[in-house]
């Protein structure tokens, strides 16, 4: 299980900027680390226990790539400086701006050998493909790395 880091010492003092994402990195880091103390349901599958952690990591990088990307309200600084200590997924961020992998849960989705039978994820398959080559219906379509429900381009 890749380690995602919930806590953080800064080796330098933060740009200018920090101050105004600051509450709402702290919001995150505080889900972050109430996901991992939180024990999973008893009836449910172990490796849906990361799934939170997962969804939380993507949330925040998903929010310094639009604070950055789309709504400009950071210097390039800070966000190099988010993305170094580890705020945003460096690597998940670069997929993002690549055409067909806007909407990326996670790396580990489009790593052929890490998914059942070395092909694509589940969640990469676009809903409307899907429905039609899943005929039966209450199947969970679900990925089993980060409980994503589908994150092609198209959906
Ligand atoms: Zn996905
Ligand atoms: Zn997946």
């Amino acid at each position: 299980m890749p380690k995602i880091p919930t806590k953080y010492k800064f080796k330098k003092r933060p740009p200018n900027g920090f101050s105004k994402i600051e509450p709402t990195l702290a919001k995150f880091s505080a889900k972050m680390k109430a996901a991992e103390s939180k024990p999973l349901p008893l009836n449910r599958p172990k490796h849906e226990s990361t799934w939170e952690i997962y969804k939380l990591n993507h949330q925040r990088s998903r929010y310094i790539f639009e604070i950055y990307y789309k709504k400009k309200m950071i210097s390039r600084e800070l966000y190099d400086w988010l993305l170094t200590n580890k705020f945003g997924d460096k690597e998940l961020i670069a997929k993002w701006k690549k055409k067909g992998y806007e909407n990326l849960c996670c790396l580990k989705c489009i790593q052929a050998k890490e998914t059942n039978q070395g092909t694509t994820c589940i969640c990469r398959v676009p809903r409307a493909t899907l429905k039609e080559t899943q005929k039966d219906k209450g199947k969970d379509t679900r990925c089993v790395n980060c409980g994503c429900r589908g994150c092609a381009s198209s959906d």
